[in-house]
């Protein structure tokens, strides 16, 4: 009998939990037929989003070739998927060489993930996009503190050595107290005072993170201020100009460097795959991750709506919900196959009232709030577990 090809598109950390899942549950076999696995990604490796930071800071590849991961037992194609055809079973896609390609599947799962927000090109400053916008901002801000060491106007040398970071989710506590750490060692060197260099986190709500209790938030702005950073909050920004950021209040600071990050948005690429979308542009699935009118094909991660049905909760763009779904549709895929009822979506967060682990250099704040309780950690032990959950996320060998 023919094999039966289960394709995965995307190898993000969803993508990747989602192909481990399927492989373990199904053992590799389906009513008697072997399953091919065949994973495609436009790029040559998996990247680390998480540690999008650190290429601002050090020289870190963060870009994984997929044969270093300690998943095997799979076929890796690098194309861009364009479009499903979900008629035909095809999938069609733009091959390494730029050459139109296609690839039959049996089951398929979407998982081609989000792309990280962009200020409009008027706004300047430069959005952390990407592992090259990471080296770009490390090899600027390197270059200010040159510039600064020789700089005899005080007001131009603070500017130099001052950036900005607008957006204050986690990607944006965790990049400024990586760049504070790094930019006071590196003036230390240069022979400027490392008190000198200032990195303001710039949140437009009136409080860091909302949903966090108020003892870990005073715990968090005392690391982070510990580390060079300054939480500016109220603070809506309209645009960078000439190395100076604009306030909707009329304020103005002076920054050798505005970085953006200001949230995920759904793949852009989606509104042209031919799957169903929802009106924010997230593939439309029922409860069971199965796209509607696309039979055997799944959607799961940041690029899918997922809605608890019993509660009507919406899961978040985050790594740690999209692992919950990964391992749930492994088991829907089996029972899909085998004709039997499948699980339906759970909020991944039932029995706990909120948790978050933030790494601020090699060190971090650790936070949960179970049965009304509040639990907060700091130091070098949250640093750790963080490093080794986002190993193990991105299947490190
Ligand atoms: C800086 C930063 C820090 C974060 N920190 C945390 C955190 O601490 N905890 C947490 O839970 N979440 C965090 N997140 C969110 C987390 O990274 C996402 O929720 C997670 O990456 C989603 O995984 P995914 O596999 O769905 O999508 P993605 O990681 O976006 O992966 C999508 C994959 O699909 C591929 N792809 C895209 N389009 C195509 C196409 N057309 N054809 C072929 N392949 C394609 C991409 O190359 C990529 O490999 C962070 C995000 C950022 C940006």
């Amino acid at each position: 009998m023919n094999d039966l090809t289960c394709i995965i598109i995307g190898g993000g950390y969803v993508g990747l939990a989602a192909l481990k899942a399927i492989k373990e549950k199904t053992k590799g076999m389906a009513n008697g037929r072997r399953i091919r696995f065949v994973l495609i990604d436009k790029e040559p490796g998996h990247l680390r989003k998480f540690r999008l930071f650190r290429p601002t800071t050090v020289e870190e590849e963060i870009m994984i070739p997929w044969k270093d991961l300690v998943l095997d037992g799979f076929e890796f194609v690098q194309g861009t998927v364009t479009t499903v055809d979900s008629g035909e079973k095809l999938l069609r896609y733009t091959d390494a060489q730029g050459n139109d390609a296609q690839i039959h599947y049996d089951l398929l799962v979407v998982a081609v993930g989000s792309s990280v927000r962009r200020p409009e090109p008027y706004q300047g400053g430069i959005a952390l996009i990407d592992p090259q916008a990471a080296a770009d901002i490390r090899n600027r801000w390197r270059a200010n503190l040159r510039k600064a060491a020789h700089e005899t106007n005080p007001e131009e040398r603070k500017r130099l050595t001052s950036i900005a970071i607008v957006g204050a989710g986690i990607s944006g506590i965790e990049t400024s107290a990586e760049l504070a750490l790094a930019m006071k060692k590196e003036a230390t060197a240069l022979g400027l005072n490392s008190s000198d260099t200032s990195v303001y986190l710039l949140n437009s709500q009136e409080r860091l993170l909302p949903e966090v209790s108020e003892k870990f938030r005073r715990k968090l702005v005392q690391e982070l201020s510990k580390c060079g950073v300054t939480v500016l909050n109220n603070r809506k920004v309209l645009r960078e100009e000439a190395g100076v950021v604009l306030f909707s209040n009329g304020d103005s600071l002076p920054v050798g460097i505005c970085i953006w990050m200001i949230g995920l948005i759904p793949n852009p690429a989606l509104p042209a795959m031919g799957l169903p979308l929802t009106s924010d542009g997230r593939v439309l699935v029922d409860g069971s991750y199965r796209v509607k009118g696309a039979p055997s094909v799944y959607s799961i991660g940041d690029c899918a709506r997922i809605v608890d049905p019993k509660t009507g909760e919406e899961d978040q763009m985050t790594c740690f919900e999209g692992s919950f779904q990964a391992l749930r549709l492994a088991k829907i895929v089996m029972a899909d196959l085998e004709g039997r009822p499948a699980p339906i979506h759970q909020s991944s967060k039932p029995n706990m009232d909120n948790a978050f682990n933030i790494g601020l250099g090699q060190e971090g704040v650790f936070w949960i709030r179970k049965w009304g309780l509040d639990m907060v950690m700091t130091g070098k032990l949250p640093g750790k577990i963080k490093k080794f959950v986002e190993d193990k996320t991105s299947m490190l060998r």
